[in-house]
C-alpha cells in the first residue's frame, strides 16, 4: 500500500528532487482550482480566459480590474503546503519548483524566485499588450483608485497582469528555468495537479519518463497516476509536510 513512508523511501537518496505543483496546493488557502469538485470551469466558462476575449471586451478587462483593486478582493496567504516546498528547499534536497499556479503564495512562503519556475505568469506583476512596458501593481492600483476603470499605458495601450491567458506565449525565462530543473531532476513529487494541461505537464512527465522516483500527492485521479511510483489521495497541506518531515530525518 502506499504511504507516506514508502514515498519517502522511493526518494531516498535523492538530493535534486523537482516540484511540481498546481492549483490544488492552493485550495487550502481559499483559492478555488479549476477541475476540481468545486473548480471555477463548474461556473465559469474557460472562454473568457482568452487574451482575444480580453482584448475584445472592455467590461471584462474593468470588471478584472475590479476584481483585483476592488473594497471585497480577497487576500490570500500561504498553506502548510507552501511551507514545506519552501523547508523542502532549505535542506537541500530540491532541484527547484514548477508551479502552473500564478497566486505567487511559493514566494510568499519563502521559496526563493531563483528556485521557482511560474510558467502561467504570476500577479506580481503589470504589462502593455504592445510593447512590453512594465507597471508596479502599486501603481495602476493608486490609478484605478484614483478613477481610471480600466488603465492604459503610457503608449496608450491595454494592460494586463503578468497572468498567461489562453492564446499567450508563456514566459520565456520561466519555461527556460522549467526546463533546465526538469533535466535536472533526479526525482519528482506532483502536487495538486491533475498534470493535464500542456506544455506545463511536460516538465514533470520528462522526468518519469526517465524512470526516475516519481510521487503524487494529489485528492483524486490525474493523468499521469499510471507514471507514478507512488500515488496518496488527501489534501496538500496533510501530505506534504508529513512526507518533507520523513525526508528530513533520512541520511541521505
Ligand atoms: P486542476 O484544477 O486541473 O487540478 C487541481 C487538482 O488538485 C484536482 O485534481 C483537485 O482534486 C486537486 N486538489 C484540490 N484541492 C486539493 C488539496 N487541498 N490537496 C491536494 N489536491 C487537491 O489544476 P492544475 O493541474 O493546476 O491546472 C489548472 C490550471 O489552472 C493551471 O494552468 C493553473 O495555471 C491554473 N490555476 C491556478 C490557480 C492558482 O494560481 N492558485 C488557481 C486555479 C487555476
Amino acid at each position: 500500500m502506499d504511504t507516506i513512508e514508502a514515498a519517502a523511501a522511493a526518494l531516498h537518496g535523492r538530493k535534486n528532487i523537482l516540484l511540481f505543483t498546481g492549483a490544488g496546493i492552493s485550495t487550502e488557502s481559499g483559492i478555488p482550482d479549476f477541475r476540481g469538485p468545486n473548480g471555477v470551469w463548474k461556473t465559469v466558462d474557460p472562454k473568457n480566459f482568452t487574451l482575444r476575449h480580453y482584448l475584445a471586451d472592455e467590461g471584462f478587462r474593468q470588471q478584472r480590474w475590479r476584481r483585483w483593486f476592488g473594497e471585497d478582493s480577497p487576500s490570500y496567504r500561504p498553506n502548510a503546503a507552501h511551507k514545506a516546498v519552501a523547508q523542502l528547499w532549505q535542506t537541500q534536497r530540491m532541484v527547484g519548483c514548477v508551479t502552473q499556479n500564478i497566486d505567487g503564495l511559493h514566494v510568499d512562503a519563502g521559496l526563493p524566485p531563483s528556485a521557482l519556475a511560474e510558467v502561467h505568469g504570476n500577479v506580481r506583476g503589470i504589462a502593455c499588450i504592445e510593447l512590453g512596458h512594465f507597471h508596479s501593481v502599486a501603481a495602476i492600483r493608486e490609478r484605478w483608485l484614483g478613477g481610471e476603470p480600466d488603465p492604459r499605458c503610457k503608449c496608450g495601450s491595454i494592460l494586463k497582469s503578468t497572468v498567461v491567458l489562453f492564446g499567450e506565449q508563456l514566459p520565456t525565462a520561466a519555461t527556460n528555468r522549467a526546463h533546465a530543473f526538469s533535466l535536472g531532476a533526479d526525482a519528482a513529487i506532483a502536487v495538486g495537479s491533475t498534470i493535464s494541461v500542456f506544455p506545463a505537464a511536460e516538465y514533470v512527465l520528462g522526468v518519469a519518463d526517465r524512470n526516475l522516483p516519481f510521487v503524487i500527492l494529489n485528492m483524486g485521479p490525474t493523468d499521469a497516476d499510471e507514471l507514478a511510483t507512488i500515488r496518496l489521495d488527501g489534501k496538500a497541506g496533510d501530505l506534504l509536510p508529513m512526507l518533507v518531515e520523513a525526508l528530513e530525518v533520512q541520511t541521505v
